[in-house]
């Protein structure tokens, strides 16, 4: 099968924390990588800009040295890294001074797309805005990319949109959450809106419940003071694990375009009950596995920040009463792994009768590794002693299913850069749905502060704390192992 791949309009994108680690690890690799598909004009540059006193050649040092990290042996090459290194430009700009504005005010070309790419601290969005205004940098037309965290509450969430709105129209700013650049995450809403199959089945009267899993092995180490703020529950629930709720549980879109496909969204995350403190679990890893506790990882013993978390909940509308959404994320787990699994109901009537080896059918869709989709199905397990049923997968792995070309799947970042470029906003987050997450996560957050909830200890390398299984095995249901 052969890639489609559609060249994007002529662009000025300037990376602005383009020496920083964002850029190394995702941004500059990414937009190698569909410059070498053929997806960049030959016109299309991009300008790092930074205080470090370096020049366009240690930029472009820096920029072969990710490529060469970040990019597997064979998806790169001399010819194509030499050619998009020359597309290359950087600026020294301290965005609290006036150095370097006028540079980067002349490098950029009023006739192409130019967009703007804020990966730096949310501290500076403010700032970059307001001089990106007085430097005439910034009209009607630009774009402007922010990254997560975007705030930490609802109170700072307001503020940074108000401090973008003040400089831009909502149609400029695109706020990324990467996992809705996952190629699963699109191919869910493939499947449930281009398809007959599911949706008629795609309510409480038939799925049982849904699990979200989003499983690290990795520890907080790097990023402790930052992680000991925020935790699991802002850190990924808020975002991430919200945002793939909200594809599960939305209405159909009337189209897919921005504005249709986020009012759905939005009115998921405004259909969310209050969790109750009884439906979540709160964890903290412990020493173990040669690994450092928490409380040493981010250098504070007396932590009650959480790790790990489980929650159970509802979507209070018509099409999802009674049917309970799972949701756990945790670091230092048993595995990596990110998953949607949705668990459907019983047949009305077994004409089989009881016991036969029945399993529920379940969708689970596969973000990482390996992604894909599964569908467990029963069958009548193979051979002579009469009709004894067996659960087996439909598998669709994506690498399988599309050869060479689904094991080039595009890394979220590429694609959601390559949408900024084509104005494209369906698979970014709205300010408004970014309100409404926090306006349910605040008080959830807010309850256990103000009894000082201590999170449960759990072991490296494990499920997570004992609770999270009893959250599940309550309800008469269990977890799906954590496995890579
Ligand atoms: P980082 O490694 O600390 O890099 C920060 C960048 O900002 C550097 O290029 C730094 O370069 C530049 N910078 C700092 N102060 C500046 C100033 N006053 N004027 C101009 N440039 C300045 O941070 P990062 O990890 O790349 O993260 C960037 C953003 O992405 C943050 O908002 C972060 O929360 C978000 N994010 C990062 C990741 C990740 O995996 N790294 C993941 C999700 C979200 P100089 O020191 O040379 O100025």
């Amino acid at each position: 099968m052969v890639a489609r791949v559609i060249p994007v309009d002529p662009f000025d994108l300037v990376i602005f924390g383009g020496t920083g680690d964002l850029a190394r690890r995702k941004i500059v690799p990414g937009l190698y990588r569909r410059f070498r598909d053929g997806q960049m004009p030959p016109e299309a540059r991009i300008i790092a800009a930074a205080r470090s006193e370096i020049d366009r050649g240690a930029f472009r040092q820096f920029a072969a040295e990710a490529v060469e990290e970040f990019v597997p042996q064979d998806r790169r090459d001399a010819r194509s890294i030499s050619d998009f290194l020359d597309r290359l430009e950087y600026v020294k700009v301290d965005i609290h001074g006036s150095e370097g504005w006028p540079e980067l005010a002349a490098l950029i070309r009023p006739d192409v797309v130019r967009a703007f790419y804020f990966s730096v601290a949310p501290g500076l969005f403010g700032d970059l805005a307001r001089r990106l205004h007085a430097h005439d940098i910034a009209d009607g037309d630009c774009r402007v990319v922010v990254e997560k965290p975007f705030g930490n509450d609802l109170a700072t969430a307001r503020a940074l949109n108000a401090t973008l709105a003040e400089h831009f129209s909502e149609g400029q700013v695109y706020r990324i959450d990467h996992y809705l650049g996952k190629e699963t995450v699109q191919n869910l809403m493939a499947v449930r809106f281009a398809n007959i199959l599911f949706e008629p089945l795609w309510n409480a009267q038939y799925v049982d419940h849904v699990q979200i899993t989003v499983a690290e092995t990795v520890g907080v180490a790097g990023r402790g003071a930052y992680y000991d703020e925020a935790g699991a529950m802002r850190d990924m629930v808020q975002n991430h694990l919200m945002q793939l709720l909200c594809l599960i549980a939305m209405e159909p879109p009337f189209r897919f375009e921005p504005d249709a496909v986020r009012d759905e969204k939005l009115k998921v995350i405004r259909a969310l009950d209050p969790v109750e403190p009884r439906d979540i679990v709160r964890g903290q890893y412990r020493a173990g596995n040669g690994c450092a506790s928490y409380a040493e990882d981010v250098g504070n013993d007396d932590s009650l920040t959480e790790s790990f978390i489980a929650l159970r909940v509802h979507v209070a509308n018509w099409r999802w009463k009674g049917t309970p959404f799972y949701l756990r994320t945790g670091k230092r787990l048993r595995a990596r792994a990110s998953e949607i699994a949705v668990t459907f109901r019983e047949p009305p009537h077994s004409i089989f009768g009881e016991g036969e080896g029945w399993k529920e059918n379940v969708l689970v869709i596969r973000l990482q590794p390996n992604e894909g989709m599964k569908l467990r199905v029963m069958i009548k397990e193979p051979g002579p002693g009469g009709m004894r049923l067996k659960d087996v997968p439909l598998d669709m792995s994506f690498a399988e299913a599309l050869g060479e070309h689904g094991a080039d799947i595009p890394d979220a970042y590429e694609r959601l850069i390559m949408d900024v470029i084509r104005g494209n906003q369906t698979l970014f987050m709205r300010g408004d749905e970014v309100e409404a997450a926090w306006a349910w996560t605040d008080p959830v957050v807010a309850e256990w502060q103000a009894r000082e909830d201590r999170p449960e200890p759990y072991d490296a390398g494990s499920s997570g704390p004992e609770d999270a299984l009893m959250l599940m095995h309550r309800d008469g249901r269990r977890w799906r192992e954590i496995s890579p």
